[in-house]
């Protein structure tokens, strides 16, 4: 290939070499193209139709690396469930390079399930198909709902076996970043009291993400609060769509505020606010209700390895970073009221609307009703009249506790400047009809894995491309899942 297909610029490459390991992918047998995102390729300035030839194929699962990448896999650390892991790192994933996409942001382009690296530990450096085709479906699904989050570029096939508990198709996929620099990854320097190597860190980020935080009198401090910012509007944001992210460990916490690792992750169906899919969450540490509490725990493993930056003085250090550590709190709350007055259709602020919404949250985890479904009718209601509350009544086990519930939030409506029309409208465009359901997910794994059929992966994908339309031929993709189809738990994607 002689024109660079990706024109790499890639400055994480250009810090110090303990940074990270360069190594190529570990080539693989028969890549085949399960899916390219067009659209993303264009973004990035790519090619999509070469990036899906034969040739392109061979780089997307790491067979061939293009002149100008410059591959490598990065270190960083992490408290796991709490627990301290001083080395992780990249142990499946190496980055081909950085570009510089249509509005100017660079992102990072990866490769997931490559290969072993030096951080691999006992891991084989491979993914599994399954895992791979839902982080490709659900972080996309999470692009198009609006919320920051990691992308798909492509999956691919490796024609390898992978051993898990039983032999699965191997995969690759091409994962977009804004970067893949994690809490873990300034945890990593801060265990080793590399402090020069934080100050690097540091300001590579605050060049990438946070530039603002450098023209502050406390630069350090400044990305701190950036940090805080952007998770506590990124949880928020979670917390709104039902999505539970399962493995909020601090090397899973990115630094830009996007989503990333989507292994044992999901949607709710019914609302519990103690709800946890993941096999390994035996404590529930990672539930759907304790998701804020856990960033904030997170953020505060961050301040912490600011400290030795922020100031001279690390008592002075220390007690600034503290002060913004305990704002993360208000802010995400903040943050979380402002989403949850405008999924109850309210335009005008008041004191009493986050009550509003608990109520109603109550209600619904006593009458094990749909979370997506309920605010998505919601929106259908009337504000002055009941007689059409069938659509959302029955969702609820006793229909009569939503009926008790509505004469409040008619009450409140009624302080509201906008009509029926305008709020349902409003309501539409946050409130969604399609998230990618378990079952969904379920279905599409089994039909790839079991008989290497990518229908229902497409047609999963397209569904979910348009959340908030109503899609009049998709409405079965909108329904909760039967008795018999719950999904219980959801694994690592290992
Ligand atoms: P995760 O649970 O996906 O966040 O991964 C935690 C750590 O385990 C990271 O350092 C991963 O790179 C590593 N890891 C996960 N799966 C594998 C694998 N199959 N081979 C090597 N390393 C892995
Ligand atoms: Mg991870």
């Amino acid at each position: 290939m002689n024109a660079p297909i990706f024109g790499f610029d890639n400055s994480y490459a250009r810090l110090p070499e303990h940074f990270f390991a360069r190594l190529s992918p570990t080539p693989v047998s028969t890549p085949r193209l399960v899916k390219i995102n067009e659209s993303l390729a264009n973004h990035l300035g790519l090619d999509a139709a070469v990036l899906a030839s034969t040739e392109g194929v061979q780089i997307l699962a790491g067979n061939r690396i293009p002149s100008d990448a410059e591959p490598l896999a990065m270190a960083y650390a992490g408290f796991q469930f709490g627990g301290w892991s001083p080395q992780l790192g990249d142990g499946r994933a190496i980055l081909l390079g950085e570009v510089i996409d249509q509005d100017g942001i660079r992102r990072d382009i990866q490769l997931k399930g490559c290969g072993r690296t030096p951080f691999s530990r006992n891991g084989d450096g491979r993914a599994v198909l399954g895992p791979v085709l839902r982080e490709y479906i659900v972080s996309e699904a999470m692009h198009a709902l609006g919320v920051p989050t990691t992308r798909a570029l492509a999956a691919v096939t490796t024609g390898e076996q992978v051993q898990r508990e039983r032999f699965l198709p191997g995969a690759v996929l091409v994962r977009v970043a804004r970067s893949h620099i994690r809490v873990g990854t300034f945890q990593y320097f801060a265990a080793r009291q590399d402090i020069e190597a934080l100050r690097l860190l540091a300001d590579h980020v605050i060049d990438r993400h946070y530039p603002n935080a450098r023209e502050d009198q406390r630069p350090y401090l400044a990305l701190l609060d950036a940090v805080i910012n952007a998770q506590a509007s990124l949880v928020a944001r979670w917390k709104l769509i039902g999505f539970i992210h399962g493995v909020m460990n601090t090397d899973n916490t990115s630094i830009s505020g996007e989503t990333i690792d989507y292994g044992p992750c999901a949607f709710m169906d019914t609302y519990h606010p103690s709800t946890v899919y993941s096999s390994i969450d035996h404590g529930g540490r990672y539930a759907y209700a304790n998701q804020a509490p856990i960033a904030h725990w997170n953020l505060a493993g961050f301040a912490q390895t600011l400290i030795p930056l922020i100031d001279t003085d690390s008592a002075q250090s220390l007690e600034l970073a503290q002060d913004r550590v305990n704002a993360f709190p208000a802010r995400f709350e903040t943050a979380y009221n402002e989403g949850a007055r405008e999924k109850l259709g309210l335009e005008m602020s008041k004191q009493s609307d986050s009550t509003l919404m608990e109520e109603l949250l109550a209600t619904m985890a006593d009458n094990q009703a749909d979370f997506t479904l309920v605010f998505r009718r919601l929106s259908w209601l009337a504000g002055d009249d009941d007689s059409s509350d069938d659509s959302v009544r029955q969702l609820f086990k006793e229909p009569a506790a939503f009926d008790r519930w509505a004469v409040q939030w008619r009450a409140r409506l009624r302080d509201e400047p906008r009509g029926d029309l305008e709020r349902c409208t409003q309501m539409q465009a946050i409130n969604p009809a399609y998230i990618p359901r378990n079952h969904r997910v379920e279905e599409v794994i089994r039909a790839a894995e079991d008989n290497g059929s990518f229908g229902p992966f497409e047609r999963l994908h397209e569904v979910l491309q348009k959340p908030f339309d109503e899609q009049q031929i998709n409405v079965e993709f909108q329904k909760p899942p039967q008795p018999e189809e719950i999904v219980q738990a959801t694994f690592c994607g290992t």
